[in-house]
């Protein structure tokens, strides 16, 4: 059996079944579609390869021989007509797929207007090889041949730089633990976790993942959800608790009783939303298009009432009809196809020397439009890693003793509370003393004894449940639980001797960013998959007055479809599992660098330096290259325009539209190189 590259199934390897080859390796579908999704992408950037190729390769002869050299024997126009119709019709042939669209449709675009001139150019020059006399003596196959290059080379750029969208899925579908520990008949037993049928027990060790949804039926421990739900601390997790597969459990072992598998997985359906959100994706309205659609009719019903005008008042239909398709030829720029891509490019390019990778130019040309900015917190305002932010004392010892002693107890665990508590003393005093008869109390705290003296570091009811009198402190600890933090006690020989407060801590400069942001004009929301109080507490830090809190993966993307129905046009940043979803369905979906790679692969843009700043470049950069586009689309259709009237007279002069073709095509060349002047702060 072959695993489907795609979704993830396995796949019967026999000849019948669906395979092809993709860049030498041999690949199995589970169906069509599921083949097309893989193949689609890959087959059209080679053909536009090919394509791009092709025209090129006869457009760059045609233009030579029409205008620098002489052929000395053969027919001139005749080769010269050998050389573009390949290109017209084999090269070019999508356009005209596109015009009969816009027909259908009753809306022009890029296509059309690319289809309506280079057929006229090609056209015309064909009537003077093969019927001289009835036009004026001037053919422009080189014209047509290279404006049919240039577009599909800039739409060749364009899929370049796009990445497969499947990638995401399959990340995804890469986090699902391979094997579970199942208890059959009295003994564990290691099998694939395709096998684990609801109502199972299996066995998940420290350190190992959870093998599927399930109940906590026997032991206790921490389990590390941030990636799923976006809890910034592990959660503690008794009998009766359930569990997400995929998630990571830390000290203690459990036994799990197995309550969902397969596609019914908290997981299966984070593919799914991902999946559904990623093929509703609208194509956008490029920019191009929406001024084809009325420079197109206008163009059409310049050159009708040009032949009309001859025929009424001049009484010559080969006068009008010279006019006619005149106007056609000249109004098709050369340089439509480079305007937006050749910003594109330059733009992505700025984009990854500033650490911002852009998937795709559709993702700079939506990022302009945004109107609102959701941010995850955990992990991507916020460390997502915990740390000591308070240390109270509450008896006769200092900082620096209480950090020291409490370190000495917790070195031996692995939570990553304890973590935070020894990394924290690390920093404030030269050395932590050695503990004996260390004792971790899965879900409580730890017990230890340090020079002499019995150390308890834990919750509340870790010092109770040993007679520590705790009330007096009671007010401290509530002030921390208030501001979202765990507030972690320390008793030394019976007696409290302080608090340490641990909480999720600020990234540098999020602060700044969601200040900038709003300068910017854009609205900033929070939504997290943490509990309320830690999510207030964070907001108030950020001076975020919009929080969601205790947000589930689906209810994120549903959170954006709903301000998406209003009209909205909204940028999601996220680093985890439980973001994918709203990355999908985001208009712009922005992922830490240092995220999960399913956010990664998710978001059209990832910011590589884990820089929360770059949100804002990113923007930022998107509304120059926006303005770039902008004026590319002047200067493109600037030329050609301003040569419409002499157009209209008949008398085409070959040289004017070869000026204009050349003219446009450096402006806009030049223009977009000077977005390389940008400066991301
Ligand atoms: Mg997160």
């Amino acid at each position: 059996l072959a695993k489907d590259p795609v979704c993830g199934m396995f796949v019967d390897e026999s000849p019948s079944s669906l395979a092809a080859t993709v860049r030498g390796h041999l690949y199995y579908f589970c169906s069509e579609t599921c083949m097309m999704t893989f193949l689609a992408p890959e087959v059209e950037v080679r053909k536009l390869a090919w394509m791009t190729a092709l025209s090129f390769a006869l457009g760059v002869p045609t233009l030579i021989l029409t205008w620098f050299v002489t052929l000395p024997s053969l027919p001139q126009n005749l080769v010269l007509f050998i050389l573009a119709t390949p290109v017209q019709f084999v090269a070019g042939r999508r356009f005209y797929r596109g015009l009969w669209h816009a027909v259908r449709e009753r809306a022009a675009n890029m296509d059309s207007l690319i289809a309506i001139g280079t057929t006229a150019a090609w056209f015309y020059s064909t009537v003077v090889t093969f019927a001289p006399g009835f036009f004026p003596e001037a053919v422009y196959y080189e014209v047509s041949a290279l404006i049919i290059g240039f577009i599909l080379l800039g739409r060749f750029l364009e899929h370049a730089v796009k990445r497969r969208a499947s990638d995401a899925i399959r990340k995804l579908l890469a986090l699902q633990p391979r094997t579970a520990r199942v208890i059959r008949n009295g003994e564990e037993v290691e099998v694939p976790v395709e096998e684990v049928q609801v109502g199972d027990l299996f066995v998940v060790r420290p350190g190992e993942k959870i093998a599927t949804d399930g109940v906590v039926v026997e032991g206790r421990s921490a389990v590390d959800e941030k990636m799923i739900s976006g809890e910034s601390l592990p959660v503690e997790k008794v009998p009766g608790d359930e569990v997400i597969g995929a998630t990571m459990n830390t000290t203690g072992l459990l036994k799990v009783r197995a309550s969902k598998v397969g596609a019914d997985t908290t997981l299966a359906q984070i593919v799914k939303l991902v999946e559904e959100a990623q093929a509703a994706q609208a194509p956008i309205e490029r920019l191009a298009d929406k001024v084809s659609a009325y420079f197109v009719p206008a163009v059409v019903l310049v050159a009708a009432a040009s032949l009309v005008g001859w025929l009424v008042f001049g009484g010559q239909f080969q006068q009008g009809f010279t006019a006619f398709i005149a106007v056609l030829i000249i109004a098709c720029p050369c340089a439509l196809g480079l305007a937006t891509p050749a910003a594109i490019v330059v733009g992505t390019g700025k984009g990854a020397e500033n650490g911002i990778l852009i998937k795709g130019g559709e993702n700079l040309e939506k990022a302009h439009r945004l109107t609102t900015v959701i941010l995850d917190k955990t992990g991507t305002l916020t460390r997502g890693a915990p740390a000591v932010t308070d240390v109270v004392t509450a008896g006769s010892m200092s900082e620096e003793m209480l950090l020291a002693v409490a370190a000495a107890a917790e070195e031996g665990s692995e939570h990553p509370l304890a973590r935070a508590i020894v990394d924290k003393a690390r920093t404030t005093t030269a050395t932590i003393p050695k503990a004996e008869e260390f004792e971790a109390l899965p879900g409580f705290g730890v017990r230890a004894v340090v020079g002499g003296k019995q150390v308890l570091v834990g919750k509340r009811s870790l010092l109770t449940d040993s007679g520590v009198a705790i009330d007096h402190i009671e007010p401290v600890l509530a002030k921390l639980e208030d501001a979202g933090k765990t507030a972690m006690l320390v008793a030394v020989a019976g007696q409290v001797e302080g608090v340490l407060g641990v909480a999720d801590t600020l990234k540098p400069y999020a602060r700044e960013t969601v200040e900038e942001l709003r300068t910017m004009g854009l609205e900033v929301i929070m939504v997290t998959g943490d509990n309320r109080r830690t999510a207030t507490a964070i907001g108030a830090q950020l001076g975020i007055d919009r929080v969601l809190s205790e947000v589930l993966p689906a209810q994120k993307a549903d959170v954006i479809r709903r301000l998406q129905d209003e009209g909205k046009v909204v940028a999601m940043v996220g680093d985890g599992i439980n973001d994918a979803p709203a990355l999908a369905q985001s208009d712009v979906g922005i992922a830490i660098g240092s995220g999960t790679d399913v956010a990664v692969e998710t978001g059209g843009v990832v910011l590589i330096k884990d820089d929360i700043r770059d949100v804002a470049t990113a923007v930022k950069l998107s509304r120059s290259t926006m303005r770039k586009i902008k004026q590319n689309l002047f200067w493109a259709f600037g030329y050609n325009a301003a040569l419409i009237p002499v157009a209209a007279t008949g008398y085409l002069n070959p040289i004017l539209a070869g000026v204009a073709m050349a003219l446009s095509s450096v402006s806009v060349v030049t223009n977009s190189l000077t977005l390389k002047r940008f400066k991301a702060r």
